[in-house]
């Protein structure tokens, strides 16, 4: 058995805590990375980011084969096989999951597996499938994670009412799907289980569809969804959730009407909540916030000084990038290295059919805070890449400061979105102007075009939009 001191314990071995692990063993530091999962990967590998994004794959298979008709080649309707289909993805999530145990025995981080309690500032409780047993710490971080926040009145003890856990397993083609929570995690799951064939019926409680996402974005999806899913209601809650032999009857109210509708599944997608049960918290100087995460400072160091926090448990937005970023700033500042969380944008993206992705400023956030600046809009109707897809709904979208014309925001909408994104995220970082991104060379025919012609558009002459010349 490893011995029981470490210079760093890090508690949950997701995409925060596997990547501060192996930053803080290259930096030279003994370091244990503990999850009671006996897979590494944490809610990202094993049950989020890529199981869901590997479904996605498969749905747009299926949408891209019925896209094909326009373009004179015609498939027989595909035979579903969701037992392989469960496999490949099962596949996907081992292989990287094993990789992730590679990289950390390749670098001798100590892999415990284990629930950990803190006992104190530097001591910790594992409990493990060999029994329980104290471990020491100079530093430790808390990395971990979240789950899904599931309200009372959606509790139903019925297996066909799901998490996104649930969900991802595929556990069948629902033929009526409810989806709770026009979010993220309702409109990716809803696209996948329409694409296979559910009749998707998306309940929001607020009047828009991923609330916080600038709509100008939001619209080119909705667009699409609205003609696929069976029906998208907004300003409306389920109020009731019951069994009857015909499936899950849901009481739905609007401010106009209340109706009850049965449904085969119901996926609640409604939010999720850090990770802070029985951590032992009170055991420490931990403070945490009103809605639950751990608080921490720039530095990611939580009010008790060997203790850091990072993830989705420190703090929104809950998205795995951020989780490592924090993750590499912690343990960079536990080895002694100047670091600290300061960024200009974080990227996000919602990986439906189209993509939505943005980063930076918003023209919602700058109205709010009384900022001038200056938008510049690009139509992939005017993209010739677009066409070349048959996919011209989407739009590029500059938030740009009013006098210097510096990058402030980048959103898109559109297939591919999440890869194009980062160009945008590096324009912010670097304090581009939008002059920089006209004058960079973007290579034809591709949808980072309409990037840069969005930019010359703050010129008034895009090569691919007349802009009339005011009088
Ligand atoms: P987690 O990945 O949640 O890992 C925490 C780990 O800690 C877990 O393995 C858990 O077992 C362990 N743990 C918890 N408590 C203890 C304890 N006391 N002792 C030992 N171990 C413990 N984000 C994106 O950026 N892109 C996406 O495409 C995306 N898709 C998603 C899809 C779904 C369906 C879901 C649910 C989430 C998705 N997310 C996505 C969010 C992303 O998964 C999280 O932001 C990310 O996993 C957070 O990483 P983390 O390291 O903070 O925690
Ligand atoms: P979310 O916050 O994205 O969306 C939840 C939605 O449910 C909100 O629009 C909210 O108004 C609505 N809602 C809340 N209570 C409701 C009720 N009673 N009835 C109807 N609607 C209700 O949450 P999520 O979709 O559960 O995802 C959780 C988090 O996981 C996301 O915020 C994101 O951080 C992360 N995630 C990221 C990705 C990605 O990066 N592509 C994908 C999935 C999840």
């Amino acid at each position: 058995m490893a011995e029981s001191h470490y210079d760093l314990a890090v508690i949950g071995a997701g995409p925060g805590g596997y990547a501060a692990a192996f930053q803080a063993a290259d930096l030279g530091l003994r370091t244990a990375l503990i999850d009671q999962d006996p897979a590494l990967g944490g809610t990202c590998l094993l049950r989020g980011c890529i199981p869901s994004k590997a479904l996605l794959h498969a749905a747009r298979l299926l949408t891209d084969a019925e896209d094909a008709d326009a373009w004179g080649i015609h498939f027989d309707k595909p035979r579903l096989d969701l037992v392989a289909l469960r496999e490949r993805l099962q596949s996907i999530v081992r292989k990287l999951s094993k990789g992730v145990q590679t990289l950390a025995s390749s670098r001798k981080v100590d892999v415990l597996q284990g629930r950990a309690s803190l006992k104190s500032s530097t001591t910790l409780l594992l409990s493990g499938p060999d029994g329980t047993r104290d471990l020491s710490f100079a530093h430790a971080i808390l990395a971990t994670g979240s789950q899904p926040a599931i309200p009372t009145s959606l509790k139903l003890d019925n297996p066909r009412v799901m998490d996104s856990t649930g969900m991802l397993g595929v556990p069948d083609v629902p033929a009526r799907l409810l989806v709770v929570g026009g979010g993220y995690i309702g409109l990716e799951l809803g696209t996948f289980y329409h694409a296979l064939g559910s009749a998707v019926t998306i309940v929001e409680a607020l009047p828009r569809l991923l609330t916080g996402t600038d709509p100008d974005l939001v619209r080119p999806l909705q667009h699409r969804v609205q003609r696929r899913f069976k029906s998208i209601r907004l300003n409306t809650t389920v109020e009731k959730l019951e069994t009857r032999d015909e499936g899950v009857a849901a009481t739905l109210t609007s401010s106009e009407e209340a109706s009850t509708e049965i449904f085969d599944r119901v996926l609640v997608a409604v939010g999720r909540r850090p990770n802070t049960e029985q951590l032992g918290l009170e055991q420490t100087k931990i403070q945490v916030s009103p809605k639950g995460f751990v608080q921490v400072d720039r530095q990611m160091r939580t009010a008790d000084p060997t203790i850091f926090a990072i993830g989705d448990v420190a703090g929104e937005p809950m998205l795995a990038h951020k989780a490592t970023h924090e993750g590499l700033v912690a343990a960079r500042v536990i080895a002694g290295r100047q670091a600290a969380f300061d960024v200009a944008a974080i990227p996000a993206v919602v990986f439906t059919d189209p993509e939505i992705a943005w980063c930076g400023l918003t023209e919602e956030q700058a109205q709010a805070s009384g900022q001038a600046v200056k938008i510049a809009r690009f139509p992939w109707a005017a993209s010739g890449r677009a066409a070349t897809l048959g996919r011209i709904k989407g739009l590029t979208k500059l938030i740009l400061d009013s006098e210097s014309g510096r990058v402030l925001g980048v959103g898109l909408c559109g297939v591919g979105a999440g890869e194009l994104i980062s160009e945008g995220v590096l324009a912010i970082e670097m304090g581009a102007l939008a002059e920089d991104l006209a004058a960079s060379i973007h290579p034809h025919p591709t949808l980072s075009e309409t990037i840069m012609e969005a930019a010359e558009s703050c010129n008034g002459s895009p090569t691919h939009l007349f802009i009339p010349k005011r009088s």
